[in-house]
């Protein structure tokens, strides 16, 4: 038989569940990408740590190597743009990170209640109820609960759709949000014993002096690594965004940025390979790695 080049690693550090926006449990989640054969894998919800306990045991239980993540809205530089910043290795009982991520939740619903106004006045009722029927945790009402009620009534085909039709800056249901600074939600993160990575980098709109002044602000806050291999990246934003990574000396991060089966086009628990030139940010994390004990 031939032998098949690996292209994929068996490593995970960003995902979601019920706790913000993902449609499966802690338990589900980790259960899934077990099944895919992950070996290291990370639970990074939106400002919010409460599906961490279930996903340690779970991961302890199965025989996987576990961080504690995060995944925190930041707004950013004269125009606000928000940006993601994960958080791996964290102590999630730390009180700057846990109050700091209380204070970014805060404000979601009213939001919420905002965006359905506007799409009432586009002819779409009931969205605040509709979103929240999808949604498990009230504190982290999201969008993606609003995409999904959207296409469950049949209005729009997919979730995709949705946000390019309503939920984008300028289109009818989007309402402007003011999220943590970038140096206090990196501080958390370190506070918390944790490194700070920004997102999905290939998804903002910022030009490539603004995206290096992100990461400058972003290393000036204590920021450490960037996501090179995501789930919304082309091969072309890997690689980019791997010479990016030697280039300001950050550590480079592997995520699927999974949500739902079925939603989005990576499923959890594989990620592309790291171009060579890249520094794995799981070298750097290697002592806040939970391991399963072993058993006899
Ligand atoms: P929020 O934090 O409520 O503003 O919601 C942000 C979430 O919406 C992200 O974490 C994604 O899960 C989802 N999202 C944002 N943009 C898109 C898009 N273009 N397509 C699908 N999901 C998106
Ligand atoms: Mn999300
Ligand atoms: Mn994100
Ligand atoms: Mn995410």
């Amino acid at each position: 038989m031939p032998r098949r080049r690996m292209t994929m690693a068996s490593i995970d550090l960003h995902f979601h569940s019920r706790a913000s926006d993902g449609a499966l449990t802690p338990a589900e989640v980790i259960g899934r990408a077990h099944e895919r054969e992950a070996t290291l894998v990370a639970l990074t919800d939106h400002d919010c740590l409460r599906g961490l306990g279930e996903a340690a045991e779970t991961a302890a239980r199965l025989g996987v190597g576990f961080l504690n993540g995060v995944e925190a809205s930041v707004s950013w530089g004269n125009k606000g743009q928000t940006v993601h910043i994960v958080g791996l290795g964290i102590d999630p009982a730390h009180p700057a990170l846990v109050d700091g991520l209380a204070c970014v939740r805060q404000g979601r619903i009213d939001r919420a209640r905002e965006m359905a106004e506007q799409l009432a006045r586009v002819g779409i009722d009931g969205a605040f109820d509709g979103a929240m029927a999808w949604c498990h945790n009230p504190e982290l009402i999201s969008r993606t609960h609003f995409a999904r009620f959207l296409v469950e009534s049949g209005r729009v085909k997919d979730v995709r759709t949705v946000f390019r039709k309503y939920l984008t800056p300028g289109k009818p249901g989007y309402v402007a949000h003011q999220w943590a600074t970038l140096s206090d939600a990196v501080g958390w993160i370190v506070a918390a014993g944790g490194v700070a990575v920004i997102a999905h980098p290939g998804r903002y709109d910022l030009g490539r002096t603004l995206m290096e002044r992100l990461i400058v602000d972003f290393k000036d806050a204590g920021g450490e690594a960037i996501e090179v291999a995501s789930g919304s990246h082309s091969l072309d934003d890997m690689h980019k965004f791997a010479l990016l990574a030697q280039r300001f000396d950050l550590w480079s991060s592997a995520g699927s940025d999974f949500h739902a089966p079925g939603e989005g086009c990576r499923d959890v628990g594989r990620t592309e390979d790291l171009p060579p030139i890249c520094r794995p940010v799981w070298d750097r994390l290697a002592e806040r790695i939970l391991r399963p004990a072993l058993t006899e």
